[in-house]
């Protein structure tokens, strides 16, 4: 793999279309910060309609030829795996990528890029498994079957905060069913979907399957959406963005699915193990810098054990080593944009506008060694209403909001008094009360005494203003194919043509 860490220091990369590297059209690119450092690392090129208009021909073009359309279903499992095998290989390099473009914890983007070979291996086995079904029509002499075909060009579109993993959530199922596709990732972490293709040329994939232009969202990705040749936008980001990108996938009668943005409540309840809890929900806010869609950023407490829980948190929470994300020992790394850090600080103010108490935190370390990154430290409130905009609103940083509650019911209200439905957990040893809440919540996953636990087998996906459609399992072939179905008449009878056959 040419593209690491050391390679692209100090230059420029290009664009992957059609099994090329291609230099932007407008011959711009754009700055690629480190945010341990705050400094320029990098210059990805800068994509615009033209460099969006070649990859969508490219990706065209190679979901006609041949070489992708006529090979079979175990083919391209083949294929599949040995791209898996290929990215276990370059596993370090990926994750150390990853870590300089986006400041998360190099011990967790190593263990994604670990995690995702599993992924493309799972998909490349059910790549020769995807079956039709054959219709019982109420008519004799006629058979009827349907049968699953690629959907055409998917347009995806990554954020920051984990590119390859959830690029990969698309890719695996679209290279499984025989799609091509045209990759737009985030303007900030363009490194690590330009080093899978390489290895995706490496693994013997026909050019034009996978393509790659870097660049803007509003420039190249809004282009990415528009483009009447793509059938399908894959998109995961923020809900705003989301709302554009389905409209624009829209104008032009393009599916797509929205993987968007959360405030997911994170339930516990006086009977649960406070430390399993606690720590639960450590995990599902201070993990990653707070930067998940899925983040457990309201925290409700039962009232009888509010307090220990709270001090249980705090105590977590001092503990917590900040620094350099490639540091083994390192627990909480920097944002990763400046932006995102300005927006944490302005949510910090506005919880304290608004009468919530800081438990914990609330400011940039005071370190100097740190200074320059973009760091925050775990912050805990406490005396929150669900009305507040830190309850309301995704911050994307490690800002926790905790509010406490006396029953089920009041608790059901508060969970789902939300615009989202991403996610939800809740720790408690009562069964019973567990299933009824999953049962109850608005959200497309929930956890019961775990939290952030995710498979590429499982299907995810939001509900309300956290999106549509699912991916992980099945579920993404199907939201990634088309149906066809196929209608045999072997009765060897000529019918009347002026009636339409019903019978
Ligand atoms: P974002 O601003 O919506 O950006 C997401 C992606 O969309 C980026 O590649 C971005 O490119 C691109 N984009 C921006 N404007 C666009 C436009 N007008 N047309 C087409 N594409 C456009 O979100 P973000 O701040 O990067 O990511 C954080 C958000 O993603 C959070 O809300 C988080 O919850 C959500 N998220 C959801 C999931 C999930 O599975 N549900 C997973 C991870 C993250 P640029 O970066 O170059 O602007």
């Amino acid at each position: 793999m040419k593209t690491t860490v050391e390679n692209i220091a100090g230059k420029r990369t290009e664009h992957y279309i059609g099994g090329e590297w291609v230099a932007p059209h407008s011959a711009r690119y754009l700055d690629s910060y480190d945010p341990a450092t705050g400094k320029v690392w990098y210059q990805a090129a800068d994509g615009d309609e033209k460099d969006i208009d070649a990859a969508v021909k490219a990706a065209q073009a190679a979901l006609v030829d041949p070489a992708w359309r006529r090979i079979t279903q175990t083919e391209r499992g083949v294929l599949m795996r040995r791209l898996a095998e290929l990215i276990a290989k370059n596993a370090e390099q990926i994750g150390r990528l990853e870590t300089r473009d986006n400041g998360k914890l190099l011990k967790e983007m190593r263990a994604q890029a670990q995690a995702m070979p599993d992924s493309y291996q799972y998909f490349a086995g059910m790549a020769d498994k995807i079956e039709g079904s054959v219709v019982p029509v109420n008519k004799l002499d006629i058979l009827n079957f349907t049968t699953r075909e690629p959907i055409g060009v998917v347009g995806i579109i990554v954020p920051w905060n984990s590119p390859l993993m959830l690029l990969t959530s698309t890719l695996a199922p679209s290279l499984a069913i025989g799609n091509t596709v045209v990759v737009k990732p985030s303007e900030h972490t363009s490194a690590s979907a330009l080093a899978l293709a390489e290895l995706i040329e490496e693994a013997g994939f026909p050019a034009g399957v996978y393509n790659v232009v870097t660049g803007y969202g509003h420039t190249a990705g809004d282009a990415l959406t528009k483009h009447r040749g793509v059938a399908k936008i894959a998109f995961t980001g923020g809900t705003v963005t989301g709302r554009k990108v389905a409209m624009n996938a829209a104008s032009h009668l393009a599916q797509s699915t929205l993987e968007l943005g959360g405030k997911s409540p994170h339930v516990v309840f006086a009977d649960a193990d406070p430390d399993r809890a606690a720590t639960g929900v450590v995990s599902g806010i201070f993990a990653a810098a707070g930067q998940t869609c899925i983040a457990g950023s309201r925290c409700f407490v039962h009232e009888d054990i509010h307090d220990e829980i709270v001090d249980r948190l705090i105590d977590r929470a001092k503990k917590i080593t900040i620094g350099d994300p490639e540091a083994e020992e390192t627990e909480l790394g920097p944002l990763a944009l400046k932006a995102q850090l300005e927006k944490v600080a302005q949510y910090v103010g506005f919880g304290s506008a608004d009468g919530a108490a800081i438990a914990f935190g609330g400011n940039p370390p005071p370190r100097p060694d740190l200074a320059g990154g973009w760091y925050f430290e775990p912050t805990i409130f406490t005396d929150v209403k669900n009305d507040m905009r830190i309850a309301r609103d995704e911050i994307f940083g490690p800002v926790l909001a905790i509010m406490k509650f006396r029953s089920e019911d009041e608790l059901m209200h508060l969970a789902n008094d939300t615009d989202y439905g991403l996610a939800a957990g809740i720790w408690t040893k009562d069964i019973d009360r567990a299933l009824r809440f999953a049962r109850e919540v608005d959200a497309g996953t929930v956890w019961i005494n775990t939290y952030r636990s995710a498979s590429y087998m499982s299907p995810s996906g939001g509900f309300k203003n956290s999106g549509y459609g699912k991916l992980g399992g099945f579920e993404a072939i199907r939201t990634l194919s088309r149906l066809k179905s196929v209608v045999v008449d072997y009765s060897g009878k000529t019918h009347d043509p002026f009636v339409m056959r019903l019978k």
